[in-house]
């Protein structure tokens, strides 16, 4: 299903791209500006079963896209001149800014020289629980336990079932399974007992990967340091908010801008929303965002911004730049606003259409 999804995006960004229609649409869905998910950057991995590999581009992409951003006529900007441009209706010049969830170990590493050489300003949204190494990134437990077996077994709805997985056909489609089945769970909690169990069973240390793929407070520090960096707050946990009672998500909420003021002696004033989706922050979050201070907030909802999100500026879509797409040409289709336009079937009115957006896939 993924691998199908997958063709049917390229697709329409191919299609958009080489009928010239992105060029023809962009005065009527480009916005006054957008906002840039990444997660991980660093050199491509061999192998063929990387579930999560939307979830990096390589170096060199990144290196193209800044460079590309650099000769169009836009303004890279920090998310505090984003948010004093929307409120205040500053549009003479569209705008993109940078940000990049989670606080992993390659944003130092790899994306950091690159922005710094360019002058870029950026913004990373960390989720507090890593760097104090006490994170579970259930999503790559379970890679790892499906990716190191050739059957898998586990209770589902009270059934104990059982799965080959010894091909890497077999491992993609059960890691798409298992990944959907766990992200529908009711609540954070048991998403959370599955995975651990699981990983128990099949001796895969979920902390490991906190441990070798996040930074620590010393690596966070080094780079709060540089004025072109925002740190912004990602919760404690990162759970899906949405799946929390209102009184923990406003504190996982909360306690991450206090450790980070801590550990960090800024104060962040952006919030990005953990997964994102309408699954993971609606509403209800929104409002408590708004009421905790936080100057924006930042959804996965796929989008371009417009002049209306200054009225809510806790619920801004975000651009992602997706690992599977790792092609300038799709880059410009999507800041054109037409890629999300046509994903958003064309409506154009955030304050309407919020609450039923299309969402991307395995967004962390
Ligand atoms: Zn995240």
């Amino acid at each position: 299903m993924a691998g199908l999804r997958q063709t049917i995006i390229r697709g329409g960004l191919e299609s958009l791209f080489f009928s010239g229609a992105y060029l023809a649409l962009a005065p009527f869905v480009s916005g006054v500006g957008a906002i840039l998910t990444l997660h991980h950057v660093r050199p491509a991995r061999p192998g063929r079963f990387q579930p999560n590999r939307l979830l990096e581009v390589t170096p060199t992409f990144l290196s193209r896209v800044v460079a590309y951003l650099r000769r169009s006529d836009l303004d890279l900007v920090s998310l505090d001149e984003m948010h004093r441009r929307l409120s205040e209706g500053d549009f003479r010049r569209r705008f993109v800014c940078l940000t990049f969830d989670d606080g992993y170990r390659d944003t130092l590493a790899h994306a950091y020289p690159i922005l710094k050489q360019a002058g870029v300003p950026f913004a990373i949204y960390v989720a507090t629980s890593f760097p104090d190494r006490l994170g579970e990134l259930w999503w790559l437990a379970l890679e790892a336990v499906i990716a190191r077996n050739d059957r898998v077994a586990l209770e589902i709805d009270g059934q104990c079932r059982s799965f080959d997985c010894g091909t890497v056909e077999e491992k993609r489609a059960l890691y798409d399974e298992l990944y959907w089945w766990l992200r529908s769970r009711p609540t954070e909690a048991e998403l959370r007992a599955i995975v651990r169990n699981l990983a128990a069973c099949y001796n895969v240390d979920i902390a490991a990967f906190c441990r070798d793929l996040c930074m620590g407070w010393e690596e966070l520090a080094q780079l709060a340091a540089d004025p072109l960096v925002t740190i912004g707050a990602h919760t404690v946990s990162h759970p899906m908010l949405a799946k929390l009672p209102a009184e923990a998500a406003r504190s996982e909420m909360d306690l991450s801008r206090s450790v980070i003021e801590a550990a960090l002696l800024v104060r962040p004033q952006h919030f990005a929303y953990p997964v994102g989706d309408p699954s993971a922050a609606g509403r209800r979050e929104f409002k408590i965002a708004a009421g905790l201070g936080f100057k924006t907030a930042v959804t996965t909802r796929p989008g371009v911004l417009v002049p209306g999100h200054r009225e809510q500026l806790t619920a801004l879509p975000r651009i992602s730049l997706n690992g599977e797409y790792q092609r300038l040409r799709y880059v410009r289709v999507l800041l054109s606003g037409a890629g999300t336009a046509m994903w958003n079937r064309f409506r154009r009115h955030p304050e309407t259409d919020i609450s039923d957006q299309a969402s991307e896939p395995h967004a962390a």
